[in-house]
């Protein structure tokens, strides 16, 4: 968005959360980026370059977390944006294990909203993230 604005952002252009120097867009932040694929993959899914984010996105659905799925994919994206944006921010270094501490307490606190059938079942991914 920046960018688009042609603010100056010499500094910021390429993503933070890898060493790729790929440009930081939301493609790449979110799906294509080295540490955003290592989550997806704890969390049993995959975003490959070769198939479309949206047939890859359902063909997870299909096979992932059942009707929990959008929740877990908002909070795994919502929690690689907050890697991101720490470093950006508060130069906190962005690492996999704080990503992932961060969607479990997220899960954890969706336990509170859901029927008990469903807690049971967020408590059993928790428990195997
Ligand atoms: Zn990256």
């Amino acid at each position: 968005m920046l960018k688009r604005r042609h603010y100056h952002i010499d500094d910021i252009e390429s993503c933070v959360l890898c060493t790729t120097q790929e440009e930081e867009n939301i493609d790449h932040l979110i799906f294509s980026c080295q540490l955003s694929q290592h989550c997806w993959a704890k969390i049993g899914t995959s975003y490959n370059t070769n198939n479309s984010r949206i047939e890859a996105t359902i063909r997870a659905k299909e096979k992932n977390y059942g009707t929990l799925f959008f929740e877990i994919f908002t909070f795994a994206a919502w929690n690689i944006s907050k890697e991101r944006n720490n470093y950006i921010f508060n130069q906190i270094n962005p690492t996999h294990n704080s990503w992932l501490e961060r969607t479990k307490a997220d899960l954890n606190w969706l336990r509170y909203r859901v029927p008990t059938n469903l807690s049971d079942y967020i408590t059993s991914i928790v428990n195997n993230l």
